[in-house]
C-alpha cells in the first residue's frame, strides 16, 4: 500500500496497522470472514486516486449466510428479548468505545472519503457518539398504549415489537455517521442487522464492526458486509428472509429498492433520498450571515449532501449585493487534501463522480447558464485527486437540468425572485422535498414560507442543522420514513395489539 499524505502528517499506528493488515473481512455471525467466492474489491483515496485497500465483496451467498446470522440471533432472543435497559447499555458502551477511538475512526474516514480531517474528527465522530446515547436512553422507553374499545368486557393494548432482520444500506458521504444512524434505533428496538457499506467508503464501517465486537454484541446481531450495489445491495433487498431495508442513498435506487422489496416478501421500506433543496435569502435578512450560510449550505462536504442547498433564490433588490458576496465567499474556500490543516472542503468522493459533476457543469455552460465562480477541476499538487472548485452558475430557466437534477457537488444554481407568490411556486417546482433554507429577520415571513414550502426540514436563519432528537427526512421523492428523534423508532418496530377478555 502507498500512502502519499501532505508533508508532517503521520498517520496514527492503529490506522496504519488496520489497513497494512490486508484484504478486509465481511463480519458474519461474530467472524470476520472472506467472501465465499473469494472475491474483493479496491477501495481508493480520492485525494490522492491512490487505492488504499482491497475489501471482500460479498455475493449473494455471503448475504444469504449474513441473513441466516441475523435471523438466528434475532429467533435466539439473545438481543431481541433482553430488556430495552441492557441493549441501551451496550450501545452506551459503544458510544465510550467511539469516543475512545475517534482520532483513528477519523482518520479512516478522511482517507477513505477525502473530507477534512477537522470535520469527520470534530463533526461526524461527535455526531455519531451523541446518535449513539440518545437512542441508548430510548432503548427502555419504548412504549405501547392501552386502547379504550367500545366492547366493556375486552382489554386493548399494542405492543411495539421489533421488525426482526433489518437491512441497512448507506451511501458514501457520511460512511461512519449514516450507519450509526441507523444502527442506533435499529439495535435500540431490539432488531438484528446487516449493513452493507458504500462501495467508496467500506472502512470506517469494518472498523465500527470491530468495535461493537469489542463491546461484546451478541453474535449475529450486526452483520456487515461490503460490495457494491449490484450484487450485494441487491442481494440484500430481495432476500425472502429479510424483514426490513433502510435506505439512504439516490432516488433512482431508491425506486429500484421499492420494486424489489414489492417483488420480493414485501419487506417494509424506509427511503431516505435525494434532494435538490431551496435556499432563500429575502433583502431583510442579515445579509452578512445569509451569504456564509447559504455558501456553506452548498459547498460543505463539496456539496456531496442530500440536504446541499443547492438552489439559491435571492429577492431582487438584494441581488447583486449577495452574489457578488457569495462569490468572494467561494474564492476563499481552501480545497485540499483533507489531512492538509486549515482546508475546508476536500475532494469528490470518485473519478465516477467528479466526472459526473464535470458533466453537469458542461451542460450549464452550454446551455446559457452563466458562471460566475469556480467551474474547474483542480490542478498542480491536487491533479492526481478529484477536487474541484466551488462553482456558482446564474440563471433563468427553472428547467434546466442544472437547476433539476441532484449534482451531488460543489454546484449551486442561484437566481433572482421578484415577490412571494413566484417564490413559492419556484421553490416548490422540484420532484425533491428533503430541505429547505429561508433567511430573513421578519418572523412572520420566515414562518410563512416554513408552512410552504414541500420539504421534511426547514431551517430558518441557519442550514444543515442536525440532532438525534429532531426528526429527519423527505416529502415528494424525497423518500418516506423519518431518521432521528422518536419517530426512527417507528422505522424499526411494528404495533402488535393484544385483545384480552375479561
Ligand atoms: P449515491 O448516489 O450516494 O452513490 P447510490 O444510491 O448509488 O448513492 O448508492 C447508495 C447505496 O446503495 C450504496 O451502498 C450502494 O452500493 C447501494 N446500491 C446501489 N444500487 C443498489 C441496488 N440496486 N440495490 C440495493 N442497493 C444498491
Amino acid at each position: 500500500m502507498k500512502l502519499s499524505l501532505p508533508e508532517d502528517v503521520q498517520l496514527l499506528s492503529t490506522t496504519r496497522s488496520f489497513l497494512e493488515r490486508g484484504t478486509q473481512k465481511l463480519l458474519i455471525a461474530g467472524e470476520w470472514v472472506e467472501a465465499l467466492d473469494g472475491l474483493t474489491f479496491p477501495t481508493y483515496n480520492p485525494a490522492t486516486g491512490e487505492p488504499l485497500a482491497e475489501v471482500a465483496l460479498a455475493g449473494e451467498a455471503d448475504v444469504d449466510r449474513a441473513v441466516q446470522a441475523a435471523r438466528s440471533a434475532f429467533e435466539a432472543g439473545s438481543w431481541s428479548r433482553l430488556s430495552g435497559e441492557e441493549r441501551g447499555s451496550l450501545l452506551w458502551k459503544l458510544s465510550d468505545l467511539l469516543e475512545d477511538h475517534a482520532d483513528e475512526l477519523a482518520e479512516l474516514e478522511t482517507l477513505d472519503n477525502g473530507k477534512p480531517l477537522r470535520v469527520t474528527r470534530h463533526g461526524d465522530l461527535p455526531q455519531a457518539v451523541k446518535h449513539l446515547r440518545y437512542y441508548a436512553g430510548l432503548a427502555g422507553k419504548i412504549e405501547g398504549k392501552t386502547i379504550p374499545v367500545s366492547f366493556s368486557n375486552q382489554f386493548v393494548y399494542t405492543l411495539r415489537e421489533p421488525m426482526g432482520v433489518v437491512g441497512l444500506i448507506i451511501p458514501w458521504n457520511f460512511p461512519l455517521l449514516m450507519a450509526i444512524w441507523k444502527l442506533a434505533p435499529a439495535l435500540a428496538a431490539g432488531n438484528t442487522t446487516i449493513l452493507k457499506p458504500a462501495e467508496e467508503t467500506p472502512l470506517s464501517a469494518l472498523r465500527l464492526g470491530e468495535l461493537i465486537q469489542q463491546v461484546g454484541f451478541p453474535e449475529g446481531v450486526v452483520n456487515i458486509l461490503t460490495g457494491p450495489g449490484l450484487p450485494t445491495g441487491a442481494a440484500i433487498v430481495s432476500h425472502m428472509g429479510v424483514d426490513k431495508v433502510a435506505f439512504t442513498g439516490s432516488t433512482e435506487v431508491g425506486r429500484q429498492i421499492m420494486k424489489n422489496a414489492a417483488l420480493s416478501n414485501l419487506k417494509r421500506v424506509s427511503l431516505e433520498l435525494g434532494g435538490k433543496s431551496p435556499n432563500v435569502i429575502f433583502a431583510d435578512a442579515d445579509l452578512p450571515k445569509a451569504i456564509k450560510g447559504a455558501n456553506w449550505a452548498v459547498f460543505s462536504t463539496a456539496g456531496q449532501e442530500c440536504v446541499a442547498g443547492s438552489r439559491l433564490f435571492i429577492e431582487r433588490p438584494v441581488y447583486d449585493q449577495v452574489l457578488e458576496g457569495l462569490a468572494a465567499e467561494a474564492q476563499r474556500i481552501r480545497v485540499g487534501n483533507g489531512f492538509t490543516p486549515k482546508i475546508h472542503i476536500g475532494p469528490l468522493v470518485s473519478e465516477n463522480q467528479l466526472h459526473r459533476v464535470l458533466g453537469y457543469i458542461e451542460n450549464g455552460k452550454k446551455s446559457g447558464a452563466q458562471i460566475i465562480a469556480g467551474g474547474e477541476r483542480l490542478g498542480d499538487d491536487l491533479a492526481a485527486g478529484y477536487f474541484l472548485s466551488p462553482t456558482i452558475f446564474t440563471h433563468q430557466d427553472d428547467n434546466l437540468p442544472l437547476v433539476q437534477e441532484e449534482i451531488f457537488g460543489p454546484v449551486v444554481a442561484v437566481s433572482a425572485f421578484e415577490d412571494w407568490q413566484e417564490l413559492v411556486g419556484r421553490a416548490n417546482q422540484t420532484s425533491y422535498g428533503l430541505a429547505a433554507g429561508v433567511w430573513t429577520l421578519d418572523i412572520r415571513k420566515a414562518h410563512r414560507f416554513a408552512q410552504a414550502v414541500r420539504a421534511g426540514t426547514v431551517w430558518i436563519n441557519g442550514y444543515g442543522l442536525f440532532d438525534p432528537a429532531a426528526p429527519f427526512g423527505g416529502y415528494k421523492e424525497s423518500g418516506f420514513g423519518r431518521e432521528m428523534g422518536q419517530e426512527a423508532l417507528e422505522l424499526y418496530t411494528q404495533t402488535k395489539t393484544v385483545w384480552v377478555g375479561l
